[in-house]
């Protein structure tokens, strides 16, 4: 039993290779691409690139999570542009030009640091890393203001994406906000500015925004820097009501809501109107409730680690007993170098003084986040449960996702397609 679905995974992972054409195995089989479609086949991540396309607004779908939706008299017409956009549906990798590592993508530098700055740090989800790259441009006025996601101010618990000015909003926005959101949905009113700008988005945020650059010339010219962050995935609305469950909070009563930042991690904090506070440390709050609440679509991500991005940062916890440790301490950062634009940019960092870094070897990565280590192994054994389902696929090219497969341990494997097809969310009807 175990050797035959080892063959069923592994003949899935091998077709690409032997089929003349990969994008024939993994193309979704539509004639033409809808974000209806995306979204019956739970491929969407809630981005919000297609907002950007006629008559596409984001709203929370009954699940707690961001979907497009359009006017029912709309849902019929066509959406050519989807298909080229959508980053649930296409993740494509063409960093032929640097060095790849098969799970870490393309890597031209690797360190740990923080800002210098210490208010940045603290702020920081991890050492603040992201938000003074973000003040250093703003200040030096390589860019004329940054996209970023923070707290809704009218609705604490949600997020919104806004462009920010200067240190005051920046810091605004600093620390992970684990709940959905959209950076891309307002994209083109940012574009019609015409004026430059920094981009801070989840990885698959910049997947979407690379690929839109592809049929946009404005975005190469106007959106300089891409930055992400490592993700484990986007939990639900659910997931930060669940949290508030646990601390006894009722979701009315609350005027601020912190997942984390302010220390690393920093406690997820709800902040009554009242000024009272109730706290639950980083361990309780990611690992037992939201990490249980996320996305379909964000178990089987070929990209938690930022492939697309300039630079990507994400926690460098040390270790204690073979695993993270998530004691409270002074913030530090991995960051991830993946272009040259972005090689240049740090360097320039460094130089004034604004960021100090320590450079770390390739192989101590996975020391410090075991969880991505695995996650994009067990990819292509989580697409042949989908397969074994009759589900829509996603298009995943030129990630080395049938290179690590056949790396990886047959029986781990196997037990990543088992456990995702008995977790294959409802298909609605019609789909
Ligand atoms: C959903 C999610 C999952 C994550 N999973 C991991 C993980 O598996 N491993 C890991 O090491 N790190 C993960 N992180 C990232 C990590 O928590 C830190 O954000 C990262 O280390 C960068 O730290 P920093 O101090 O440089 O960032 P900061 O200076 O705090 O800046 C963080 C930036 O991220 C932006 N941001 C925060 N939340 C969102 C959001 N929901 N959508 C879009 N932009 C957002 C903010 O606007 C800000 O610009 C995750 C973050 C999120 C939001």
């Amino acid at each position: 039993m175990v050797i035959v679905g080892w063959i069923i995974v592994a003949c899935s992972a091998r077709w690409p290779r032997r089929n003349k054409s990969p994008r024939y195995r993994y193309k979704v089989e539509v004639k033409m691409l809808s974000v209806e479609e995306v979204v019956r086949s739970n491929l969407c991540l809630g981005c919000g690139a297609c907002a950007n396309l006629p008559e596409v607004t984001m709203k929370l779908n009954e699940r707690g999570f961001a979907r497009p939706s359009r006017p029912q008299v709309a849902q019929s017409a066509p959406q050519p542009e989807l298909e080229a956009i959508c980053s649930g549906y296409s993740v494509e990798q063409d960093a032929v030009d640097r060095p790849y590592d098969d799970v870490w993508g393309p890597i031209l530098d690797i360190w740990t640091g923080n800002s210098t700055d210490a208010e940045v740090r603290y702020r920081g989800s991890s050492g603040g890393v992201l938000s003074q790259i973000a003040i250093d441009l703003i200040e030096s006025k390589a860019v004329d203001f940054v996209v970023h996601t923070q707290a809704d101010p009218d609705e604490p618990l949600g997020n919104v994406t806004s462009p920010s000015f200067d240190r005051k909003g920046i810091l605004a926005g600093a620390g992970s906000r684990y709940a959905p959101s959209s950076p891309l949905a307002k994209l083109n009113v940012y574009l019609e500015t015409g004026k430059k700008f920094v981009f801070i988005g989840k990885p698959c945020d910049v997947v979407a925004l690379r690929r839109m650059a592809r049929i946009d010339p404005r975005i190469d010219l106007q959106v300089p820097y891409m930055l992400s962050f490592f993700c484990a995935g986007v939990p639900s609305r659910f997931g930060a009501l669940a949290v508030l469950k646990k601390l006894e909070v009722e979701a009315a009563e609350v005027s601020k809501f912190e997942f984390r930042g302010r220390g690393w991690p920093g406690l997820t904090r709800a902040t009554r109107f009242d000024g009272s506070e109730a706290t639950m440390d980083y361990n309780s709050s990611w690992g037992t409730v939201l990490s249980r609440n996320l996305q379909f679509r964000c178990k089987i991500c070929p990209d938690g680690t930022g492939e697309f991005a300039d630079i990507v940062c994400a926690d460098a916890w040390y270790g204690k007993d073979g695993y993270p440790d998530f004691a409270e301490r002074d913030g530090r950062s991995l960051v991830i170098v993946r272009t040259a634009r972005g090689q240049a940019l740090l360097a320039d960092l460094t130089h004034k003084g604004r960021v100090e870094l320590e450079p770390l070897r390739v192989g101590e990565i996975e020391l410090m986040q075991p969880y991505q280590r695995d996650r994009k192994r067990a990819v292509l054994a989580r697409l042949g449960a989908l397969v074994a389902g009759r589900r829509k696929l996603p298009n995943y090219r030129n990630l080395r996702l049938s290179a690590l497969t056949w790396r990886s341990n047959p029986l781990w494997l196997l037990k990543n397609a088992l456990g995702t097809f008995r977790r294959l969310p409802s298909t609605p009807p019609g789909s």
